[in-house]
């Protein structure tokens, strides 16, 4: 018989977890306490290979691209691709909000109490990338200080007479190595892992917390659907001559283990697995690309913000002038680089970008009722994202090779 590939496996397990989330709609306990666990467990299993995968692909990915000018330029050509597509999904968020109107006739009180607290501003999140302490970064999995941190230990390493060097980065190496082959382990767990986290979700958001909000899902989960399939096919095709059909038939483990975990860090270790076995993305581009992708490029979140700062402007009765729209694009372009990819932490910078414009932060509490269902679409996309910008990148760097689909997991 044939052997059903994992990621249709997942994908069944996604779906099973929905319906039993919703015949268990109403009895959120029983969800939570027997089937929750197992969600847990596999979150906790992805989270024990973070820190040691970025941290060690990162200093061999630097060092591998050899000197300072290509860095560069890859970092360049990433970083400047990041920017663009995340400036592009805050505008998709503004133009559906503005053609949806979620906020029109709702008349929610607000909760002052559930509104998350004030977030540092833009000047300290981004002083705060350079680590005083980079052990201190390591241990608290601060995922900007320690990118920051294993990319001047790549450059030093490589700037050394290479038989001091050499024993450095092959120690990395195989540390690199042994995560990934952790990551395969670990993701046989993940159908039943997956099971667990979006059936209590379901569960405990059924129809009642989700139908008043109704429209501001369907906003951000229409403009992450047409994020992608706009932006990312065109640059794909465009850029990179990739098939889009082909990305996305590559990208659905991580994009379901993105959906159920709500975290692109926790899901860094298949992204970089599935960059590399099913796109034919080099070991030397993922391992700069997807770090940097999972911790900075949130396409996701900046859309959402988009949606929610105009829904929130709607909800008030403010008109929002068109700078205040460029302010927001820039705010949620920004801000996403200071954004961890862990569950929730789109919402509490979306204060920075409603404080920009002087919107009311009490707005927030009509949003966290239903964020965990927005998060898990938005952090979908961050990792797709993070994807086609290893494919394309890959393609201009002659880092990309065939991948035949029979071969891919
Ligand atoms: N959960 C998202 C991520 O990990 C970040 C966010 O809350 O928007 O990518």
């Amino acid at each position: 018989m044939k052997k059903t590939k994992l990621t249709t496996k997942i994908l069944i397990a996604l779906i099973l977890g929905i319906i039993v989330g919703f015949m268990l709609d109403g009895h959120p306990n029983i969800a939570t306490t027997f089937i929750r666990p197992f969600g847990t467990l596999f979150l906790n299993l992805i989270k024990m290979i973070i820190v040691p995968l970025v941290f060690s692909s990162l200093i061999v990915g630097t060092s591998s691209v050899g000197d300072v000018k290509s860095l560069g330029r890859i970092g360049g050509k990433t970083i400047a691709y990041y920017l663009f597509t995340t400036a592009f999904a805050v505008t998709i968020g503004l133009i559906l909000g503005a053609l949806i109107v979620p906020g029109a006739g709702l008349d929610i009180p607000v909760n002052v109490d559930q509104a998350v607290q004030e977030s540092p501003t833009l000047i300290e999140t981004l002083l705060d990338i350079v680590p005083s302490n980079p052990l201190k970064g390591l241990v608290d999995g601060n995922m900007l200080q320690i990118i920051v941190f294993a990319i001047f230990l790549g450059i030093g390493a490589t700037s050394i007479p290479e038989n001091l060097g050499k024993p450095f980065i092959n120690f990395f190496n195989s540390l690199a190595e042994v995560m990934y082959k952790v990551t395969a382990f670990v993701m046989k767990f993940a159908p039943i892992g997956v099971f667990g986290l979006i059936a209590p979700v379901v569960a405990e958001n059924g129809p009642s917390v989700l139908l008043p909000l109704i429209k501001v899902i369907i906003a951000v989960y229409l403009g992450c659907i047409l994020h992608a399939i706009l932006v990312y096919s065109s640059l794909l095709k465009v850029l990179a001559n990739f098939s889009p059909l082909k990305f996305f038939k590559g990208v659905a483990s991580p994009a379901v283990t993105a959906f159920s975990t709500s975290s692109s860090s926790g899901t860094l270790p298949v992204t970089m697995k599935t960059a590399k076995e099913n796109l034919g993305v080099s070991d030397k581009i993922a391992s700069f690309v997807l770090p940097l992708g999972a911790t900075i490029n949130m396409d996701g979140t900046a859309l959402y913000q988009g949606v929610c700062a105009l829904f929130i402007a709607q909800v008030y009765g403010i008109e929002l002038t068109l700078a205040q729209m460029a302010t927001i694009i820039l705010t949620a372009t920004l801000g996403s680089i200071g954004t961890a990819g862990v569950p929730g932490a789109g919402m509490i910078m979306l204060t920075i970008v409603l404080q920009s414009v002087g919107l009311p932060l009490d707005g927030i509490a009509l949003i966290a009722g239903i964020d965990r269902i927005l998060d898990m679409m938005r952090t979908s996309i961050n990792v797709v994202g993070d994807l086609s910008a290893a494919v394309v990148v890959a393609k201009t760097e002659n880092e990309l090779v065939e991948v035949s689909e029979k071969t891919s997991a």
